[in-house]
């Protein structure tokens, strides 16, 4: 994730400011602020940045203490970081409602021990109009195939096996890019894109991103042959429309082992690799934790239209 390095927080000023007036302050007033900004968990919780667009992961720092962060409802945990400290990701879906809100850090009895406001701004995600046959979109889900990759989404298991960088799952350009409002034959679906697509040759090889245990290796109606990635600690990957498979369930991974081969099973045009990116359940533009490739194809183009926020 290319974010904005996290701050440190009010502490930093306040000693700054005391190294300032240092001279010309009584020592018992220094000394005051500066105990203050030393007490355990003082002014220690931060967030990376106070605007975040839709669909853009915020990432939540915190010292000892501190259990969770909140957000319009929904509760992230926070895990032991390899840096120090606390870290949780906050994930802003794309269709939150933009304006302003309120960041709480929650301690281990879900108190809030502080709150600091973020302001969500719109992403202006482009519209895309997707042409398929009638019998690609006459398709239905598989018994199960909604029900397995919602609760995959959902996982948020104990051990952190991603580290950045990430690693493009295939090298190949953008024919789809994240958040965009999809039409379907010149009608709205209602729905957004939740992932990249990538104009690959049939039979290249997908990698994995990151370190993770494999959850899913399904072939499913819509997604086609799928692959579900648990990076640990509520960051997970998927993989559609695969030709074939190249790993098994409940396989460990590492960053850019083999797992698939692209294709075009599924609801898909032709073959291509789409792939998400979960962060605590929600889509997020994998934009924010890898480079993603130039879009590539000028036909089918992205709409300039703006969508509403
Ligand atoms: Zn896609």
């Amino acid at each position: 994730m290319n974010a904005a390095t996290a701050t440190s927080g009010r502490c930093q000023f306040l000693l700054v400011t005391n190294v300032m007036f240092m001279a010309q302050w009584p020592i018992s007033f220094t000394v005051r602020w500066l105990l203050l900004c030393t007490l355990p968990g003082a002014f220690s919780q931060t967030i990376d940045r106070s605007v975040v667009q839709q669909g853009t992961t915020l990432r939540v720092q915190a010292a000892d203490g501190i259990n969770a962060a909140r957000m319009d409802g929904h509760i992230v945990r926070l895990f032991p970081a390899p840096e120090g400290g606390l870290l949780g990701l906050m994930p802003i879906p794309v269709e939150q409602r933009t304006g302003q809100y309120k960041l709480e850090f929650l301690d281990a009895a879900g108190a809030v021990a502080r709150a600091t406001p973020v302001t969500v701004a719109d992403a202006h995600y482009p519209v895309q109009n997707i042409v398929v046959s009638k019998e690609i979109a006459g398709l239905s889900l598989s018994p199960g195939e909604a029900d397995l990759s919602a609760a995959f989404r959902k996982t948020v298991s104990e051990t952190r096996y991603w580290a950045e960088p990430f690693e493009l799952p295939v090298p190949n350009c953008l024919t789809s890019p994240f958040g965009v409002r999809r039409f379907q034959n010149g009608k709205p679906t209602g729905d957004f894109h939740g992932g990249l697509d990538q104009g690959s040759p049939a039979g290249t090889p997908v990698r994995a991103v990151a370190d993770g245990v494999v959850r899913l290796v399904k072939c499913w109606n819509l997604h086609g042959n799928t692959v579900g990635i648990d990076h640990g600690q509520g960051v997970l990957t998927m993989y559609l429309h695969l030709s074939k498979f190249a790993t098994t369930e409940g396989a460990a991974v590492k960053r850019g082992d083999v797992i698939g081969y692209v294709g075009s099973t599924g609801r898909s045009t032709g073959p291509h690799l789409h792939w998400s990116l979960y962060v605590n359940s929600e889509p997020v533009d994998p934009g924010q934790w890898i480079t993603v490739p130039a879009a590539c194809r000028a036909d089918p183009p992205f709409s300039a239209r703006k969508r509403r926020s």
